[in-house]
């Protein structure tokens, strides 16, 4: 692999490419990711400056059809497929760097791990079931990280956001995923 991935930034670009490359297959993509520039500041699309090292931008997670007929389904489903693209990127920069995930946890992954702490414990308020759901998005997540085709996506996702600080939802050379991927398969 390409030396300028073992500098900060390019951890920043595999971690932000973990959450891309997961958005495009367990949901409906993104719009764009960035990579702060030397400013420190990224411009998203509704034109506000940000100050982070790395952003993405999905598109919903929710499935219009299920949404339509069973509105607590949909919910559901999208909180997992939340949870999952949440932790693919700390867990993508963990794999990258050969460190633990609770090492990425304490640093630049807590927003991640505290976001899919809060959805799961907003559709599984019972601590136990909650407990599960939490082993089970993991499973998901180290499972597909795993892939050698996803990992190849990731690594070429983060080359160009190293590159080029920005890569758009349209640009990404993703096989056309037609469907969205089971959750367990
Ligand atoms: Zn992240």
């Amino acid at each position: 692999m390409a030396m300028k991935l073992m500098s900060k930034r390019g951890h920043t670009a595999i971690h932000e490419a973990g959450h891309v490359v997961a958005f495009c297959h367990f949901s409906n993509g993104i719009y764009a990711a960035h990579l702060a520039g030397a400013d420190g500041a990224i411009v998203d699309r509704d034109g506000c400056t940000v100050h982070c090292l790395g952003l993405v931008e999905p598109r919903t997670s929710f499935d219009e059809a299920t949404l339509r007929k069973d509105r607590d389904a949909a919910v559901y489903d999208a909180g997992i497929r939340n949870m999952v693209c949440s932790l693919a990127g700390p867990y993508a920069e963990a794999r990258h760097r050969k460190i633990s995930a609770d090492a990425v946890a304490l640093s630049y992954g807590t927003d991640d791990f505290n976001g899919a702490d809060e959805i799961a414990t907003h559709i599984e308020p019972d601590p136990k079931r909650c407990e599960h759901l939490h082993q089970r998005v993991e499973r998901i997540v180290r499972k597909f990280l795993r892939e050698p085709e996803v990992w190849c996506q990731i690594q070429a996702v983060a080359d160009v956001l190293f590159r080029d600080g920005r890569i758009g939802g349209d640009h990404i050379l993703l096989p056309r995923i037609d469907r969205r991927r089971d959750l367990d398969p």
